[in-house]
């Protein structure tokens, strides 16, 4: 495969379960010593063998991080799988902390508001955001991130990081427009891994800390592609507003389980296999997807097309437990849908901070935590180095033994 001929993103990730397992049962073997060596090299678009590329699937739970952390924890050691545990936990982490502190979700979108009214009526700025968003810099390395996320709808870890960074401290646009541009056109776009990794680089997440991209770094972690001149030499960290208080870690809505039920399912989380065992037998289901909320611009067919793909998957593979399915075009449509079927309740797994958390609110559906979420997000409440002590508990849940 060329750089002229990317494979499109729905072929790179295909939005089945299947297809998710299939990704995973390739990398089980390099989930320990091969990942914490080569996990922060990226060879580039169609050689990032060194990760797992397993989040497009995970971000909408086609597979479940307790599934993918069982799988890998029934392979390797504790010790030879440290680093990718982490990684995993990384992700609970940061979504435990948004859920505490929703606010920072709707500063960042009022941010974001202002820097699109400063790209509509500053010419200069306008033109600068699109270079930047077309690859058009002439940073090389930049460019070449820019056009690999636009063209197949994920980057490294590292590439993020180094990619956030010239965005803010070389470029020196505002961090907000790259975040939603990350948002648009990730396959795992994320409120909470987004907003917040990109607030880290900032310097705005952990206060006085942010990440600058190095040329030499940039070299020694591409295998020499890229060794990008003129980068900003200092990242002097953003000053921003303290953290908002802590908010109580979320708890299950009470379900009565004899009422007629229906389940909704949004793009957050489409595996109700815990809902199924914890009583919910639902008369009628709907999908509801929310992706159109992740940006006030378009997000990116892609994206789009993938949580449709992701949903029908779904539908397929749990036609028998799910009863009639509905497609529900918006929020506003869950009432008559529930008077339609009969239903005394609507259950959904938890809608996590951002587009699915903002349209169902207030329309009364209950919302249920799964055990992992429920047992990490009370940890969730300072930095990642507390909260990643609780990570042997937590194993202990997923594998059913002690994992110390
Ligand atoms: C600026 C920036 C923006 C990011 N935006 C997102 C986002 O929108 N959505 C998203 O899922 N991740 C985001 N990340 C985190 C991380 O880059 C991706 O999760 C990771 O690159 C996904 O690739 P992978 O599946 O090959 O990861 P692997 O290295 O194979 O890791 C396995 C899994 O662990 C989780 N994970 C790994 N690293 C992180 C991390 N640093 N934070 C949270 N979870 C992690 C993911 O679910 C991933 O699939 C962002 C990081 C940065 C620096």
């Amino acid at each position: 495969m060329t750089d002229t001929a990317p494979l499109p993103p729905l072929d790179r990730f295909p939005p089945t379960r299947a297809a998710g397992l299939e990704r995973l049962r390739d990398f089980l073997p390099r989930a320990g010593a091969d990942y914490a060596r080569r996990r922060n090299h990226d060879m580039g678009r169609d050689a990032h063998d060194g990760v797992s590329q397993l989040s497009p699937w995970i971000r909408r739970r086609l597979i479940t991080e307790e599934e993918v952390l069982a799988a890998v924890l029934a392979r390797h050691s504790r010790n030879a799988a440290e680093k990718f545990v982490q990684e995993v936990v990384w992700r609970t982490f940061w979504k435990g902390w948004l859920e505490r502190r929703p606010s920072v979700w709707t500063m960042y979108r009022a941010g974001l508001a202002r820097a699109l009214d400063r790209v509509a009526t500053e010419g200069g700025l306008r033109r600068d955001w699109e270079a930047a968003c077309h690859g058009e810099t002439g940073i090389d390395a930049f460019d070449a991130w820019a056009r690999e996320l636009v063209e197949t709808g994920y980057l490294h870890n590292h590439a993020r990081m180094w990619f956030a960074s010239i965005w803010i401290f070389t470029l020196r646009l505002p961090w907000e427009l790259g975040a939603d541009f990350f948002l648009r056109h990730l396959l795992d776009g994320d409120p909470a891994s987004n907003t917040l990794s990109w607030r880290w680089v900032a310097g705005l997440q952990t206060k006085g800390k942010s990440y600058l991209a190095r040329p030499d770094n940039i070299a020694k972690y591409t295998g020499g592609r890229f060794r990008p001149e003129g980068l900003a030499t200092s990242a002097p960290p953003f000053d921003g507003p303290e953290h908002p208080p802590l908010g109580p870690a979320p708890v299950s809505d009470p379900i009565d389980p004899a009422a007629p039920t229906g389940l909704l399912l949004t793009e957050e989380d489409l595996a109700p296999g815990f809902l199924f065992e914890s009583g919910v037998q639902p008369r009628a289901t709907a999908f509801l997807d929310c992706t159109a909320g992740l940006s006030p611009l378009a997000v990116a067919p892609h994206v789009s097309a993938h949580v449709a793909g992701a949903m029908e998957d779904t539908a397929a593979r749990w036609s028998e437990r799910f009863g009639p399915v509905t497609r529900l075009g918006s929020a506003d449509q869950i009432a008559d849908w529930a008077a339609r079927e009969g239903l005394a309740q609507v259950v959904t797994p938890w809608p996590c901070t951002g587009p699915a958390a903002d349209a169902l609110a207030g329309t009364g559906v209950l919302r249920h935590v799964r055990a992992l979420d429920a047992a990490a997000w009370p940890h969730a409440t300072h930095g990642f180095f507390r909260f990643k002590t609780h990570i042997p508990a937590l194993l202990g849940q997923v594998t059913g033994r002690d994992a110390a």
